[in-house]
């Protein structure tokens, strides 16, 4: 049943609990007092095929709409960490040796469950990121794609053959998995980042540690029942719950050999230098500032339906959110004109409310540090069109809410135009021309996406071959590749030389090996260079 019209408003917003359950760490449930949440669950870790409690010290996880802590994440100790690569390091000698078929049967059935619990990973992600239930529900279809071409790992784990290289002697490559890897996840994106990661990963033959973000743990150990019972042996996929001291356990520890990072750029940088001074092998994909350019050919129409799902979105918290819109040529009073009704008119509430187009943002916390953004632009002396502080959901006061911001007239040597606000805040730079609009966007530290907005084919052409982003969108704002392509950034927006999922993903989870086989007798020593 599809969730969202199950829970009525009333009951999604505060009376659902999660209660232990003899086949699932959680249920939903009604309470019986519709006002309150039952006592806080405490959500553990998952090693080695069974819940494992752990104990203090624990963190707060918050329903960001309702402003009440909702559980407890257990923060493991290095012990816990070491039991969750000792099972991986124990269960990779016959996962590896598992054919890819037989891998890619558990992923089969695995991508089966999800659609069975599609409603319910949302309505997790709702209850504890905050975003509204039908982006969550896009989000865990996007996870779901990466398991779709995972399945496909018998085709794409096949190598390359060449007879007869010379001298009676084949030749063929194959591609090996490495062994106990580690996923380390952020908060915005709870189900699909672990799923851009863990299903290629076990699907190559390694066995895999997950660190989910602390804010938002639930989902992380649903989809390690799901894997479960589709089959997975013990130990090949496992969830230590925590923070900075788990990732820096699994950096230390020797058995963990490649490390997947998504998260901010600082944290990114420190852990790729950490993990790869240790011989590791690493990818961390870090933080965002994605600009729109808006050519004066575009259909402004078009170009403010764009930047409001793509400015506003899950208020703001996607790394491939659009923060900047670079008006070129005369563009800037009537894209503005045409953002400030539609601003208005945006549907902020509780995610789990039908008609909500922006959830809050994910603590409190956050909140403040958006709010601190939007008063630094002002001091800065960026035009503040529209101003998202003191927004207040009625029935909801306690909540992370914050209205739809825009600033006009921003600069590049601004604090708001720098750096990530990872919030609702779009902000308007206006350039002269095309050439400034690349200069601008090349000159800035991240490259994760941008996009352009034209009717020209050439200026289209012009914008992909000279942008330095990971990622382009033509009249696409926001161009997240499928999970057949890859995914990342430029600049410092990715530490490593592979993207995530797809073939990137396929290189970054497994070691090349090239053999050369000869069966007729040749006892001659050679002591030149062999030719053909
Ligand atoms: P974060 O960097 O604070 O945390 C990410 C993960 O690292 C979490 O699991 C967290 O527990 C852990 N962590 C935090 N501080 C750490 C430290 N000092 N040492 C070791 N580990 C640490 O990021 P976040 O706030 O959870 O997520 C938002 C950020 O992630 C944004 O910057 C966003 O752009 C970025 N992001 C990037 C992509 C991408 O594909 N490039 C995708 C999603 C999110």
């Amino acid at each position: 049943m599809d969730a969202q019209r199950h829970f009525s408003r009333k009951q999604t917003q505060s009376s659902l609990i999660m209660k232990a359950h003899p086949h699932s760490h959680f249920e939903f449930c009604e309470s019986e007092n519709t006002n309150k949440l039952s006592i806080p669950r405490h959500i553990a870790h998952f090693i080695d095929g069974k819940s494992v409690p752990g104990g203090d010290p624990t963190s707060d996880v918050f329903n960001p709409a309702t402003g009440e802590v909702i559980a407890q994440v257990a923060l493991a100790s290095h012990a816990e960490v070491n039991a969750a690569v000792e099972a991986a390091r124990t269960a990779f000698p016959k996962w590896s040796a598992l054919s890819p078929l037989k891998r890619a049967r558990v992923l089969f059935k695995f991508k089966q469950l999800l659609e069975t619990h599609h409603d319910e990973l949302a309505t997790f992600i709702t209850l504890e990121h905050g975003k509204v239930f039908s982006d969550a529900k896009g989000e865990v279809l996007r996870g779901m794609e990466v398991v779709e071409f995972a399945c496909g790992i018998p085709h794409l784990l096949k190598g390359e053959y060449t007879d007869q290289i010379g001298g009676g002697i084949d030749h063929w490559s194959l591609r090996q998995p490495l062994g106990v890897v580690a996923g380390i996840t952020p908060f915005n994106f709870p189900v699909m980042v672990p799923l851009w990661m863990a299903p290629l990963a076990i699907a190559c033959g390694n066995t895999f540690v997950l660190k989910p973000a602390e804010r938002d743990p639930s989902a992380s150990l649903r989809i390690a029942e799901l894997l479960k019972e589709s089959g997975l042996p013990d130990g090949v996929f496992n969830v230590i719950q925590g923070d900075k001291t788990v990732v820096e356990a699994l950096i230390a520890h020797p058995e963990v050999v490649a490390l997947s990072f998504v998260g901010s750029t600082p944290v990114a940088e420190t852990i790729y230098k950490a993990a790869t001074s240790r011989g590791k092998r690493v990818q961390a994909l870090g933080g965002a500032k994605n600009h729109l350019v808006v050519m004066p050919d575009a259909d402004l129409e078009v170009v403010a339906e764009a930047l409001m799902g793509a400015a506003y979105g899950s208020a703001g918290e996607r790394c491939m959110s659009i923060s900047v819109a670079v008006a070129v040529g005369n563009t800037g009073d009537a894209l503005i004109e045409k953002l400030i009704p539609r601003i208005r008119a945006l549907k902020i509430g509780n995610g789990m409310d039908a008609d909500s187009e922006m959830g809050p943002v994910v603590t409190a916390s956050h909140k403040q540090r958006i709010e601190s953004y939007i008063e630094d632009g002002i001091k800065s002396g960026a035009v503040l069109i529209a101003d998202g502080r003191n927004y207040s959901v009625p029935g909801f006061e306690k909540g992370f809410f914050l209205g739809g911001t825009l600033f006009d007239q921003v600069t590049p040597d601004m604090r708001i135009y720098k750096e990530e606000i990872f919030g609702p805040v779009l902000c308007v730079v206006r350039v002269p021309d095309f050439d400034s609009a690349v200069t601008l966007i090349n000159a800035h530290e991240f490259g994760n996406g941008a996009s352009c907005y034209t009717k020209s084919g050439g200026v289209a052409r012009e914008f992909t071959m000279r942008i330095h982003v990971g990622m382009v969108g033509i009249n696409v704002p926001i161009p997240v590749p499928m999970a057949w392509h890859s995914f990342g950034g430029w600049k410092r927006s990715l530490f490593g030389s592979q993207h995530i999922y797809g073939l990137e993903g396929i290189r970054f989870y497994t070691r090349y090996k090239s053999i050369m086989q000869r069966w007729i007798a040749d006892s001659s020593a050679q002591f030149s260079m062999p030719t053909n």
